[in-house]
């Protein structure tokens, strides 16, 4: 049985404030009794968030990190770094980082051995643009980006892993991928894993992002191949993301 969970991608977004807020309502929120949920702030926020959230059932993520544990990297922050502020997963691959900072699968698959080593969870996160989804090719692309780093991996690595399928062309844009379009890829990415490994594929947890919402969270979490969402916009408003929170049970 995939626990689901369900991850606040804050991007460089939210405050002290906000983190606060998360908190307080957090603290006494109703949530499924099976369910795991993660919040990415930014890396100024991690203490606040880690005091914050400690008698919630809000876990820390961090957005990206570097492939060094330390040296002359300035402006980056390392695994081992973000342990002690408490992180247990971290994003790699994410398309803004794919894109605006030229990540390449070598990049990702450098990040997510890092992310492992430093004992965080890594979420990799794929998914196609639209001139690629126009041109049928969409699962050319998933497969190439989740197979460039788990074929590297060893088995036990492998099932560390979670996998985020974000379409480009939904993130940010308020057009989510319908139900069927995202248990279709999520599937083939499943089925794809299972030629690794049977038991290996049953237990991988797969999270849709892209425009998730209040309004359309429980259609897509009740595909069998999505154990959970990975939310960006709708993670800012704490009503929203506490009501896709309850969606998932
Ligand atoms: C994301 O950034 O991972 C994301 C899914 O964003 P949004 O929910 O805003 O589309």
């Amino acid at each position: 049985m995939r626990t689901p969970l369900i991850a606040g991608n804050w991007k460089m977004n939210g405050s002290a404030a906000l983190v606060e807020e998360f908190g307080r309502v957090f603290t006494d929120a109703r949530l499924p009794a099976s369910l795991d949920v993660v919040i990415l702030p930014p890396f100024p926020y991690l203490d606040a968030a880690r005091h914050a959230f400690a008698d919630t059932v809000l876990r820390l993520g961090a957005q990206t990190l570097n492939p060094l544990h330390s040296g002359a990297r300035t402006g980056e922050v390392s695994g081992n770094m973000l342990k002690e502020f408490g992180v247990a997963y971290a994003l790699v691959g994410h398309s803004e980082r794919r894109q605006l900072y030229r990540e390449d699968d070598e990049a990702v698959h450098d990040r997510l051995l890092a992310a492992l080593s430093a004992d965080i969870t890594p979420i990799l996160c794929v998914g196609e643009t639209l001139e690629e989804r126009d041109a049928g090719k969409t699962m050319e692309v998933v497969l190439r980006q989740v197979g460039y780093v788990m074929a590297r991996l060893e088995p036990d690595q492998r099932a560390r892993v979670i996998i985020a399928y974000e379409p480009v062309w939904a993130i940010g844009t308020g057009r989510t991928a319908t139900p069927r379009q995202a248990q279709e890829v999520m599937a083939g990415i499943r089925e794809y894993q299972a030629g690794f490994d049977r038991e290996l594929a049953a237990g991988l947890r797969l999270l849709y992002g892209g425009s998730m919402n209040a309004g359309n969270a429980a259609e897509l979490l009740a595909q069998p191949d999505i154990d959970g969402g990975l939310v960006g916009g709708a993670s800012l408003k704490v009503d929203d993301f506490l009501a896709i929170c309850q969606s998932a049970g």
